[in-house]
Parts: structure tokens; C-alpha cells; sequence
């Protein structure tokens, strides 16, 4: 092929420009594989368990045995499905499985049945907010990657090195296990970009149930392609970074990689197609292979398959069977909730999340304070224990009812916060015989001493003393000097044991000032 046929290039003229490294643009376009949640394998009867002994799940026909033939898995084609309705794609009535040939030891059919010219599942979205900055600085912007494909394919098997001394070992158990591999448009323009939509197409394929995510176990490894250009030039010459399995090191390969490539041009050498790993001892890449070419694969049909079906019919059965998507339920969530649309991605982004904070918001009719509170203070605490939310001490009920009391003015923000430590810290158990969340919040306020001062008459008798021993700050107050008010405001609420609602202070001072 040559370079003029490279199909992304006129789609990419045109896109806006990313932000500059060294006066160059950075090109990023993502190929992940997606280890299907099947429980037995692409093609053939045997268990996709993981963590098996060597070979005690491979069959005859993931041995590539004579005689044997390729069945498709139902169950694959399915989540292929699934993935297409969830990423907006169109699903194929039609696709071809082809074999992709090359030899390597744990691949005993000598091709990878794959599929080419016509995959499954074509074109489709990810959307996600992309956070820059932080503090006051702090952007978000919404970025759309378009993807190109995902195609069913089935992996290959493993070759071992540690166990053997001088000698390599292969276990098949991995061999004909379902992968769908997602490949997207060049359109990332930066690591922290490429980060995001990782995250966010793992959260789809989790969400939906396909894969189960985990990526230490290899059942979701991305390849990052990356290429750096002068803005206004064509696209740039790709290295391509193979099986990131984690966000850490997905980021810092591509870091290296671009400021490497930059260094290459500088130093007036041309960038080589190549495949290259990341090392994250020593945090560089290294080139594994110059890249092959789709026409080295020799590509063909793969004649022991049929063309794959799929009618719309099925298709429609696929989606009434799917649960509610998360882009489906954060615009839900905007409409029922009254939220902004930030606030509905980040509450969407599992389902349990999802559900705590409907169960939150249902229980004390306060959505933009159960997400504030979800947001804030329990992500902050799930985050430094390393809980997932499942896990979480404090119930969905018994935050709707802190957060009602905060609502209703039985207590201040800072005094729901005391609360909300308590529950958490289980500080309550003195309260446990108290069954109705409710009723736990609202005996932990007693014992705590937290309500607010609602007693006008109390709280003005507070305000009139400290007016009258602070003679000096009310005479600057007077002068037109507005910052006076704050001592005034700091000794009552002093006064009030923290128990004076510091707006309502306020309000009486200036009152009584004026
Ligand atoms: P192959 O199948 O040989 O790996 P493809 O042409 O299908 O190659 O592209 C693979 C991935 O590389 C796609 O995600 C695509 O977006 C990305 N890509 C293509 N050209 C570039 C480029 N110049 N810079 C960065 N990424 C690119
Ligand atoms: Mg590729």
C-alpha cells in the first residue's frame, strides 16, 4: 500500500488541532482487545477459565488438530452485538472470518481465524469528558473518538520462559479464547486524552457485561498507536505501543514514546513503522518488530466458516434483552434529576454508583445534594481506603437522611460532615438499635450536639453581648469597614458553640448594625 492510501488521512485534514508538545502535534489511535465473557471458547466446547494448569483446557480443536473444525460460539457473537448498540455502530447483516497467517510457537494452526475485509460490528462513538488543569484552572471538555470497527477474533496461545531454564513452554489453555477487537479513528490528541477514552471504554464493556475488565489478567489490553506531526501536516509515521494492561503505564508509554519520536525528528532521523513494548522498570519503549504490513498476513476467507448472519431481528432481540446504558441513564439522570450533565457522567460510571445515588436522591428528594455528597465526600473516602462503593459503610438511606437534615436546617454542611464521619467510622453502634436510618442520624445529632441554633431569641441575646464587648470592631464596621463584621460574626458564633447558622448571624448583625 502506499502512502497516499492511508485511509485516515483525509478524515483527519480538517480536525481541529491538539495542544502542541514541543511544537508538534501529537496523533494517537487506539486498537483494544476485549477477552469476551463467554464460558466456553470461540470456536470450540473447551472452559475460558482463567488460571487453569497448562493445557488442561485446550481441545482438539485448539490444538488445530487434523480433521477438526471451527463451530461459532453464539454467546460471542452476541456481546459482539451488544457492543455494536452500545457504541451507536452499525452491526453487519453480513461478516466474513478470514485467516490471518503467521507463525508462532503458540499458535499451532499456523493463521489466527480473525476477521478483515467485513467485520461485525462498524464505525460507532465514544463520548467522555476530558478534565485539563486542576484547581482554578480546572476545564472540561466532551470528546467524541470515532471508531472504525470491532471485529471477532480468537487469541492465540502462551509461550512460558520463567519455568523453564534454557527452555520455553506453551500453554494453549488461552488458545481459541473470544476476543473483540475495538480499533479507533487517529482522533486522540493527547496521552491524558487516549487515558480517558481507555477508561471510558472499559466502563462500557464492563457495563454492559461483555468483559469483565480485568486488566491484570489480560481480559482488556490496549495497543496505543502514536505519531507526531507539525500542525497542517500529514499524518505522521505510527509507532505502535502494544498490550497496555494498566492507566498508569498507558499514559507514561505514550509520554515516552512521543517525547522519544519528537527527539528522532529534531535529530533529522525519519520515524520506522515499527511495534514496540513499553518497560515500566525502566519507563522507555523499545521496538519489538518492524511493523508488518496487512499484506504480509496474506489475509483470505477462512473456508471452514460460513459468512456470519445476523438479522434484524436478532439485533432487536439483543437490545431488549440489554439493561439501561450508561449515556441512556445520564441523560435520564439530566432529565429526571434536574442534574448537569457532568454530574450524571460521573454518577454513571458503574452501576452501583449509579444506583447508590438514586437510591440517595429517591430517599431524600435532594438529587443535586446527593450528588455533591457522592462526588465529594464518599468518592473521597472509597478512594483512600481503596473500597469500591458496594462496600461502603454509610448507606444510601442514612445519607438521605443527613443530607435531609442539612435540607430541613436541623444542622450546618460542617456539622453533616461530622455526622457523615461517624456513620462511616461506625462511631454510631452506640445508636445501632435505632432500624431506621432517620432515626440513627437524628440520635447521633443529639448526642453529638450538632443542631443548629434555631432559638431566634437565644441567638439574638448572643448577637446584643458581643455587640456590646466588641465596641472597637462595631466602630469599624460603622466606618465602612466590612471585614470588622467577620470578628463579630466568629465571636457569636463562638458563643453559640458552632451551633448558629453563620448566614443567619450575618443577617441579625447587619440588621441591628444598620
Ligand atoms: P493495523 O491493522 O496494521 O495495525 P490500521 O491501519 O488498522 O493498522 O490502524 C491501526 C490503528 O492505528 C488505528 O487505531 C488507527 O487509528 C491508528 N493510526 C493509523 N494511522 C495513524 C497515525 N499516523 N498516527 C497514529 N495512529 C494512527
Ligand atoms: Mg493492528
Amino acid at each position: 500500500m502506499s502512502e497516499t492510501m492511508n485511509p485516515f488521512e483525509t478524515q483527519q485534514q480538517g480536525r481541529p488541532t491538539g495542544p502542541l508538545v514541543h511544537g508538534y502535534e501529537v496523533i494517537i489511535g487506539f486498537e483494544t482487545h476485549a477477552q469476551l465473557s463467554t464460558a466456553s471458547k470461540i470456536f470450540s466446547r473447551a472452559s475460558t477459565a482463567f488460571g487453569a494448569e497448562p493445557n488442561t483446557q485446550a481441545c482438539a480443536v485448539d490444538l488445530a488438530l487434523p480433521g477438526t473444525l471451527p463451530v461459532m460460539n453464539k454467546g460471542a457473537v452476541e456481546r459482539a452485538i451488544e457492543f455494536g448498540l452500545a457504541v451507536n455502530a452499525h452491526i453487519a447483516e453480513r461478516s466474513i472470518f478470514a485467516r490471518k497467517n503467521y507463525f508462532y510457537p503458540d499458535l499451532p494452526k499456523g493463521y489466527q481465524i480473525s476477521q478483515f475485509e467485513i467485520p461485525v460490528v462498524q464505525g460507532g462513538v465514544v463520548e467522555f469528558f476530558l478534565e485539563t488543569g486542576k484547581g482554578a484552572e480546572l476545564a472540561r471538555e466532551k470528546k467524541a473518538v470515532r471508531l472504525v470497527r470491532a471485529h471477532l477474533e480468537e487469541d492465540a496461545g502462551k509461550s512460558l520462559h520463567e519455568d523453564f531454564i534454557g527452555q520455553t513452554g506453551i500453554d494453549l489453555n488461552r488458545a481459541g479464547t473470544p476476543l473483540l477487537e475495538i480499533v479507533t479513528e487517529p482522533d486522540m490528541r493527547s496521552s491524558a486524552e487516549a487515558v480517558a477514552y481507555a477508561k471510558e471504554l472499559h466502563k462500557i464493556v464492563t457495563w454492559i457485561g461483555i468483559c469483565d475488565g480485568n486488566m491484570q489478567e489480560g481480559s482488556f489490553r490496549c495497543d496505543a498507536n502514536v505519531s507526531v506531526r507539525k500542525p497542517g501536516q500529514p499524518l505522521g509515521t505510527r509507532r505502535e505501543i502494544k498490550n497496555l494492561n494498566s492507566f498508569k503505564f498507558m499514559q507514561q508509554a505514550i509520554d515516552y514514546e512521543v517525547r522519544w519520536q519528537i527527539e528522532q525528528i529534531e535529530d533529522g532521523h525519519a520515524i520506522e513503522q515499527a511495534t514496540v513494548l513499553f518497560n515500566p522498570d525502566t519507563g522507555e519503549t523499545r521496538a519489538m518488530r518492524t511493523k508488518e504490513d496487512a499484506a504480509d498476513y496474506r489475509y483470505f476467507p477462512d473456508p471452514d466458516l460460513p459468512p456470519l448472519c445476523i438479522s434484524e431481528q436478532w439485533v432487536e432481540q439483543v437490545r431488549a434483552q440489554m439493561a439501561e446504558l450508561p449515556r441512556v441513564m445520564a441523560e435520564r439522570f439530566v432529565r429526571d434529576y434536574a442534574l448537569p450533565e457532568y454530574d450524571a457522567t460521573q454518577l454513571t460510571q458503574s452501576k452501583a454508583i449509579a444506583a447508590y445515588f438514586e437510591e440517595t436522591a429517591q430517599a431524600c428528594g435532594q438529587a443535586k445534594l446527593a450528588s455533591n455528597w457522592i462526588m465529594g465526600e464518599v468518592s473521597r473516602r472509597l478512594n483512600t481506603e481503596d473500597r469500591a462503593i458496594d462496600a461502603a459503610p454509610v448507606q444510601p438511606a442514612q445519607l438521605a437522611a443527613v443530607i435531609a437534615r442539612v435540607a430541613d436546617g436541623t444542622i450546618s454542611n460542617n456539622a453533616a460532615k461530622q455526622v457523615f464521619e461517624a456513620l462511616w467510622s461506625g462511631e454510631s453502634a452506640a445508636h445501632e438499635s435505632a432500624a431506621d436510618a432517620a432515626t440513627r442520624v437524628d440520635a447521633l445529632i443529639e448526642a453529638k450536639g450538632l443542631k443548629q441554633m434555631n432559638d431566634t431569641g437565644a441567638l439574638e441575646k448572643i448577637v446584643d453581648e458581643v455587640i456590646a464587648a466588641n465596641a472597637k470592631n462595631v466602630a469599624e464596621f460603622k466606618a465602612g469597614n466590612d471585614k470588622a463584621l467577620n470578628a463579630l460574626v466568629g465571636q457569636i458564633m463562638k458563643g453559640s458553640k458552632g451551633k448558629a447558622n453563620p448566614q443567619q448571624v450575618n443577617d441579625l448583625l447587619r440588621s441591628k448594625l444598620a
